[in-house]
């Protein structure tokens, strides 16, 4: 295994970070974001993960449907952990601006994605581990589908008053394991294949938690639950016609 090889998986794995910022660009036309469609933003946000964290649970699912639950479980240990640390830290410094409320959600989102972002690092370095064609359409393939993440993330920090341009770093913040995961998933590959539905597991139980816990509440109280109803399953119908486009 050369150097440059492992240059170019961490260089193809930050590009796949930066394409996540894209998920932000829309709300660079929009005009100051009210709390009236905080709820939409909400709904379609929540559409857009659910889909996303379905994917991720069938892929763990071929590979060990086993190591999915058990993925799953550590997830959500995870997010009691996290919870109770959010608690405590009522109003984190990260989010300038925004209130301890919504200070506290915009943590929650970011935190959870960029925790999600691990496994999908490890996806892209064990895929390049197996052969460069696999790993360059498995960098492709993550690369367009961080592009609606980012849109979620920025679909819950602006229409809370967080900047575009913010939301964009965050976005790509998000990804950032992704470069810094791949790296060792592709020099020792045969370490991490099979920790590879754990993974998956456990961002897609933190995802689908982070649904029905907090996006979909926050929407119902801003919206009409049948319009919550009909951005929910359009955005899920969108995300998952979009998967099946990048394949
Ligand atoms: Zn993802």
């Amino acid at each position: 295994m050369a150097v440059s090889e492992v240059v170019l998986v961490f260089l193809l794995a930050l590009l796949t970070a930066l394409a996540t910022g894209l998920g932000a660009l829309p709300f660079l036309f929009a005009r100051k974001p009210t709390r009236r469609w905080l709820g939409l933003s909400n709904a379609a946000a929540a559409g857009l993960m659910l889909a996303a964290s379905l994917g991720l649970a069938y892929e763990g699912a071929i590979r060990g449907p086993l190591g999915v639950l058990v993925g799953a479980g550590i997830g959500f240990v995870f997010i009691v952990l996290v919870r109770r640390l959010l608690s405590v830290e009522e109003h984190p410094a990260v989010f300038a601006g925004l209130g301890g409320l919504d200070a506290r959600k915009g943590l929650l989102i970011v935190g959870l994605m960029t925790a999600h972002s691990f496994t999908e690092g490890v996806g892209l370095g064990v895929s390049f581990g197996s052969g460069t064609d696999l790993g360059l359409f498995i960098t492709l393939a993550i690369a367009v589908h961080n592009i609606p993440e980012g849109l979620a993330i920025s679909l819950v920090l602006v229409p809370r008053g967080v900047g575009w341009s913010r939301a964009a770093l965050w976005s790509v913040f998000s990804s950032l394991p992704q470069p810094l995961m791949a790296v060792p998933a592709f020099v020792f590959v045969e370490t991490f294949n099979p920790l590879l539905p754990y993974g998956l597991g456990f961002a897609a139980g933190a995802m689908i938690w982070m649904v029905f816990s907090e996006l979909l509440p926050d929407a119902l109280e801003e919206a009409s639950g049948n319009l919550v109803a009909v951005i929910i399953t359009l955005s899920v119908l969108a995300m998952v016609a979009f998967q099946v486009l990048i394949r």
